[in-house]
């Protein structure tokens, strides 16, 4: 069987390595990798290839910046030459990004069969550009692989047909158990930042929805800078959000405690997650690492995807209107521990998927 993965963006590298290490351990799929550039920093793409030994990609289309539809065309040219020529028996899509739909959409239309890792979770905000790309790529994909009970429901009430959906935990939570050991040995960077385990706030900012609209970045940014005067709160900035940071003028100097520091590799976010007494963030990855490693998450975000995790305690949906808001929300979230639970699987979806695909 000769597959071709698609990846692109930093969340897929992670999701990806899990897979591709139970591809290798059989070897009765043959995969070759596309990255199809959406990230491309060294600290948003070359580091987790390295850290997490995932094979190096065969294909490079060097695709990123640029407004959706220039961005995904791009990707759409590039991928559908790399499956004339390759003839691949299936392709492998992960989440729900630019590379995502574009890599599942170029093969539907040459009648490639398309397997959707993280199929049917939903926002069911159209606003989203994350939803609009889930929702797509769900409806050509002929293998949906969900990460959860509600992700299959949601498939079979837009029509997906049963057969086609297998539940099989969240890769994600392969990706966690496996590197928390190496990242216990590897990583300095809680004492490189200066910072005390279970006494300091981890946050990560990067949704749409926060970062184009002023009020709500400001809110966030400013929120987090009140609650460092009582917790230290480290923030590794991703590139789009320092993009409008700088175009807003929103200055976030060098403050004692609230320490805005680059992208970081996976393993030093496993160890700066572990080790925090709170998580405030707007992705759906960390959100879900919050829960991995036991630490009470705030979500500043309107909705979630990840529903389990508010209805099991561990996470809390804060709008970030107001810098007050999210500096009471977070500082009175430390220590509120939720209920203990296994929603996203036993930590085999790789080996689940790696079955599932070489029975085909
Ligand atoms: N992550 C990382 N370094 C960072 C920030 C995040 O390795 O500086 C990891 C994080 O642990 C998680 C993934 O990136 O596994 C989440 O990616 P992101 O938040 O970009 O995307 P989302 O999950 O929201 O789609």
């Amino acid at each position: 069987m000769k597959l071709i993965t698609i990846i692109g963006a930093r969340p897929q590298f992670i999701k990806a390595a899990a897979v591709s290490r139970a591809f290798a351990s059989e070897g009765k799929i043959k995969e070759k990798i596309l990255h199809t550039g959406q990230h491309h920093d060294a600290n948003m793409s070359d580091v987790f290839f390295d850290e997490l030994e995932i094979p190096k990609p065969s294909f490079h289309l060097g695709v990123h910046g640029g407004n959706h539809g220039d961005m995904t065309g791009k990707m759409l040219v590039g991928i559908e030459k790399v499956y004339l020529e390759e003839k691949p028996d299936l392709v492998l899509v992960y989440g729900d990004t630019n590379s995502t739909l574009a890599g599942a959409l170029a093969a539907s239309k040459m009648n490639i069969p398309v397997a959707h890792v993280e199929a049917g979770l939903r926002s069911f905000n159209k606003k989203m550009p994350e939803e609009i790309n889930r929702i797509l790529t769900d409806h050509v994909s002929e293998i949906l692989f969900a990460p959860t009970e509600l992700a299959v429901n949601n498939l079979i009430n837009e029509g997906v047909d049963l057969k086609t959906i297998h539940n099989i935990g969240d890769v994600m939570y392969d990706a966690a158990l496996y590197f928390a050991a190496r990242a216990e040995k590897k990583s300095k960077i809680i004492s490189d930042l200066n910072l005390k385990p279970k006494n300091y706030i981890l946050s990560t900012i990067h949704r749409a929805e926060n970062t184009n609209d002023p009020k709500r970045l400001s809110a966030i940014f400013m929120g987090l800078l009140n609650a460092s005067r009582s917790v230290p709160v480290v923030l590794p900035l991703h590139p789009r959000t320092k993009q409008t940071l700088i175009k807003e003028g929103l200055k976030i100097e060098e403050y004692k405690d609230f320490k805005i520091i680059d992208p970081i590799g996976y393993l030093d976010m496993v160890s700066l997650e572990k080790n925090a007494s709170l998580i405030a963030t707007d992705s759906g990855g960390v959100q879900k690492e919050a829960f991995f490693y036991e630490v009470p998450c705030v979500t500043l975000r309107d909705e979630t995807e990840w529903v389990e995790l508010v209805e099991l305690g561990w996470n809390v949906l804060v709008s970030p209107t107001d810098a007050k808001k999210v500096e009471m929300a977070v500082l009175e979230r430390i220590n509120k521990f939720g209920r203990k639970a296994q929603p996203y699987g036993v930590g085999d979806s790789s080996q689940k998927i790696n079955k599932i695909l070489g029975n085909r």
